[in-house]
């Protein structure tokens, strides 16, 4: 195991052994690049340090020192001469970048010796002594935790002594001062001698670059980033030749990209400074210049940075993010890595190097990670802005996208506002169906209880509304018509913004950005169709999510959720009305004028969807939901301030105890709703053969299928498949055509899983439930594992993600595969599509093509990303079956 490599001589596509920098500055001297000189120490050096009690292996320092002579060689410098002497920056870098782990040591190598060979062969004792006080201040605060701003008293102090402002007009004498009383600090800190050796401060440096790596700030952001073991495990220590940006006005340091990140222009962006090095750029000491200037200051340094940018992007294929510094005139560069760049810019550079033949399709479409594309289809926060903004709260981010509007405490008001064209944010403390009615009239949904699949988030993400959930620092008060967030109240008619993207709330309306479906979006979005192989469709409900759907590539709609219509505010009532009802003939005719709506919703559906199937799901959660929760009814009689007649009330407060469900999850919904009241499932049938009849007679071509929810037993199945017979007979005669409208089966209870073998005879195509699946399989309810322990689990390392994100693919992945091959093996080419909210996420959709499920189903506004990563898991199946 060799624990140091000289940049031209490593491995550079090795990243997890030279980390990113090191691989990086390996990989431009073999491009030769002008990278100044130097070595990596592996991180599988920081891993034995820490094996070894935090010591350094025990020949290291004499590898280092074999490395440094070799340095020597190259640049004529020598190590802790009085004549040129040899300098280096000692820079940390693990497998990915980690912004701020360790500050770099600039300037390693100066003494009080050494500092006169700088300035002798340099001629400007001025630009030495400059250095010579960086040093000590950066390996002061490195090496020895010295508080930075005992250094800065003395900087402040002597430029006032001198009375000048500006750093870089401090004169040889105050400089000399300065080193005297910041190498007095350190010692103090210390209680030793500065090191004056130059092998002593090297050592002592990689010492400190490897604590860091177990320091806080490090432990922090990994475990934020979720930066595991194998991600990237130990740092690396790049010493490199240092060259010099503060040498003068021919001198200067700059970082930039070689494409523009927000918007993704062909134009470098960044900034420079003129006589400085490049710490005061990174930290922020003095404001860059933008970087379109420097073509004019120092036009050859400029031609020098264009071309190597160039070349950077031809060789990585990938807009870069370099760091560069020209001495005197002659330019080096320092530093290259992948620029991270904005969903916008992404797109625009995957189309325009395209263009340029720098790559090819399948990779302009596979660099994109596609969950970061869901930023561009709604209207964004302007995070630019946001300082400028009080932070109320911080709760669930349940759907994305920014909303501002007045706070609306009560259903009611939040619909006669929302028709009056107020923008109003609906604030609840949880919200039921209900509720639904005012979500159509409100900009976004806040409520301080509720996990990721709680009413609200499921509901808003259906329609495309940002909604926060679970905000608990809100204390709603409904009577007041207020609510308390740390300190400050919110009354009714106050403005907020709701950010579904990060969860906070803010007051006052935050400026927000404008989504951006632009024609290179849609260039990504053709090619991605063709690359792909699974079909993808949306979840959608209402004729405008259809449409909506469509308009970004949905090919059908996997989901179609009847009780969803019931939640409109014309409907509401009458759905009630039928729950409330006492006799089956009662039911029977409300349920008539259901049908009727239901029919003209399903006739619009179709309509948009033309030509695709539409998969229409059954009545599928428990009756309860549709009614007021019983402690509020109970509330309204005890306080009997309604204006409703308390009879009603506690009539409503009867059924509504009635139906209660201690778990929702497992008790009268679904299918068992349809076996106890047929004649609802009758009239929702029927209402889909009606809309049907009605579009075929006018030649549109309507391809409707119905799904069955909750089935567990071939029974089931077959006892609906019954009442669905009689009723196409009925229809086929009445309307004298054949109508053709397929009949199959949500596979969401694990014992469906299991039996599909027989479900099979009589369905005509599966759906997998994935949500209630994952339920069922974990034995969770997902509100209680979400808000109780899920987050922890995933803490304690015990799941990696949670699987209502990502499909579990050793449990449910297993039990999917199960069904699929004993459906297939009866059925060759049996439609087997997903829907739920793993439709819409990039890895769940990667685990789907490889175990050829036929389709998607994802919310309207998470098709795009669908279509996205479907093409990416097809490309990169592809290239694994081809290596
Ligand atoms: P970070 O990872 O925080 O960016 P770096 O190791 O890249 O830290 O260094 C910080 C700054 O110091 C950068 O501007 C870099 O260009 C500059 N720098 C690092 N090594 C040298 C060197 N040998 N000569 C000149 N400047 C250097
Ligand atoms: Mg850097
Ligand atoms: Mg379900």
């Amino acid at each position: 195991m060799k624990a140091i490599y000289a940049f031209e001589d490593a491995d550079s596509k090795n990243r997890a052994l030279l980390g990113g920098k090191g691989a990086g500055l390996s990989e431009m001297t073999k491009l030769k690049l002008p990278v100044p000189p130097g070595f990596t120490i592996t991180t599988e050096v920081c891993n034995e340090y820490y094996e070894n009690k935090k010591q350094l292996p025990k020949n290291l320092m004499s590898q280092v020192i074999k490395n440094i002579s070799k340095i020597e060689k190259k640049t004529g410098k020598k190590w802790n001469s009085s004549n040129n002497p040899l300098l280096v920056s000692v820079r940390s870098g693990a497998a990915i970048s980690m912004p701020g782990m360790m500050d770099t040591i600039l300037n390693l190598g100066l003494n009080d010796q050494t500092v006169l060979g700088l300035a002798k062969m340099t001629g400007n004792p001025r630009f030495a002594w400059d250095s010579y006080r960086r040093f000590i201040q950066l390996f002061g605060k490195v090496v020895f935790g010295v508080n930075d701003e005992k250094f800065d008293s003395v900087l402040k102090a002597s430029k006032k002594k001198q009375g000048v402002t500006d750093d870089s007009k401090l004169n040889v004498d105050s400089l000399k001062k300065i080193v005297v009383k910041y190498k007095k600090i350190c010692e103090n800190q210390t209680k030793r001698k500065f090191p004056t050796n130059p092998n002593e401060q090297i050592q002592l440096a990689i010492d400190a670059v490897f604590r860091s790596w177990m320091g806080e700030r490090a432990v922090v952001y990994r475990e934020k980033n979720n930066i595991t073991r194998d991600i990237a495990s130990g740092t690396a220590v790049n010493c490199q030749t240092m060259v010099f940006g503060n040498m003068g006005n021919d001198s200067a340091t700059g970082v930039v990209f070689t494409r523009n990140g927000h918007n993704g222009i062909k134009e470098i962006e960044g900034e420079y400074l003129v006589n400085a090095q490049g710490e005061d750029v990174v930290a922020g000491v003095r404001t860059g210049k933008d970087i379109s200037k420097l073509q004019k200051e120092m036009p050859k340094s400029y031609k020098e940075l264009f071309t190597t940018c160039k070349k950077l992007e031809k060789h990585f294929r990938e807009p870069q993010d370099i760091e560069f510094t020209t001495e005197q005139g002659k330019f080096y560069i320092l530093q290259t890595r992948t620029a991270k760049m904005s969903a916008f810019a992404l797109i625009k550079t995957s189309v325009d190097m395209v263009k340029e033949k720098l790559i090819d399709k399948n990779r302009a479409l596979t660099r994109i990670p596609a969950q970061q594309l869901e930023a561009l289809l709604h209207k964004t926060i302007d995070y630019s802005k946001t300082k400028d903004f009080r932070q109320l709260a911080k709760g669930i981010a349940a759907s994305p996208g920014a909303a501002s509007g007045i706070a609306v405490f009560d259903v009611k008001r939040a619909i006669a506002m929302g028709e009056n064209n107020t923008k109003v944010i609906l604030i609840r403390i949880e919200t039921k169906p209900e509720d639904v009615p005012a979500f159509f009239s409100s900009e976004g949904i806040l409520t301080s209880l509720g996990g990721k699949s709680s009413h609200a988030a499921i509901v808003s993400r259906g329609m495309g509304k940002p909604c926060i959930v679970g905000c608990s620092e809100l204390k709603v008060d409904y009577d007041k018509r207020k609510f308390n967030a740390n300190g400050t109240t919110i009354l009714e008619g106050d403005t907020i913004t709701i950010d579904g993207s990060t969860g906070i709330v803010y007051a006052g309306i935050v400026p927000t950005v404008a989504p951006q479906v632009t024609k290179d979006f849609e260039t990504i979005l053709t090619w991605a169709q063709k690359a792909k192989r699974l079909g993808i469709r949306a979840n959608a409900d209402t004729p405008d999510a259809a449409k909506l759907a469509r308009k970004y590539g949905a090919e059908g709609i996997g989901l179609c959720r009847t009780e969803r219509m019931f939640n409109a505010n014309d409907r509401l009532s009458i759905f009630v009305d039928m729950i409330m009802a006492k006799t089956k003939n009662q039911r029977k005719i409300i349920l008539k004028k259901l049908g009727l709506l239901q029919k003209s919703d399903f006739v619009k559906i179709l309509k948009a969807m033309e030509g695709y199937k539409v998969t229409i799901r059954l009545l599928d959660p428990p009756l309860n939901e549709f009614l007021p929760n019983p402690e509020e009814l109970l509330d309204k009689i005890y306080k009997n301030k309604s204006g409703e007649k308390l009879s009603d009330t506690k009539k409503v407060l009867e059924r509504a105890k009635e139906l209660a469900e201690v778990n929702p999850m497992m008790g009268h919904r679904g299918v068992r709703l349809g076996i106890t009241y047929p004649e609802i499932y009758e009239m929702q049938i029927k209402a889909v053969f009606e809309a049907t009849a009605e579009l075929v007679k006018k030649k549109v071509d309507a391809k409707p299928q119905i799904m069955i929810p909750q089935i567990s037993s071939i029974s089931e199945l077959n006892h609906i498949k019954k009442i669905y017979d009689v009723i196409r007979s009925e229809m086929e005669k009445k309307h004298k055509v054949r109508l053709e409208i397929n009949f199959g089966t949500m596979l969401e209870v694990v014992r469906a899983c299991l039996t599909s073998d027989q479900l099979v005879k009589t369905a005509e195509f599966f759906s997998f439930g994935t949500n209630d699946l994952t339920q069922a399989v974990f034995s969770f309810s997902r509100e209680d594992a979400e808000s109780k322990f899920l987050p922890e689990y995933m803490e304690k390392d015990l799941l990696e993600t949670s699987p209502f994100q990502s499909i579990d693919e050793n449990g449910v992945g297993d039990l999917m595969k199960i069904a699929i091959s004993q459906g297939r093996k009866h059925k060759k080419d049996l439609e087997i599509g997903i829907c739920g909210e793993h439709g819409g996420d990039p890895n769940s959709i990667k685990f789907c093509h490889s175990v050829n499920i036929s389709y998607v189903s994802a919310s309207p506004h998470r098709i795009p990303i669908a279509i996205v990563a479907a093409a990416q898991a097809a490309i990169n199946q592809k290239s694994v079956r081809s290596k």
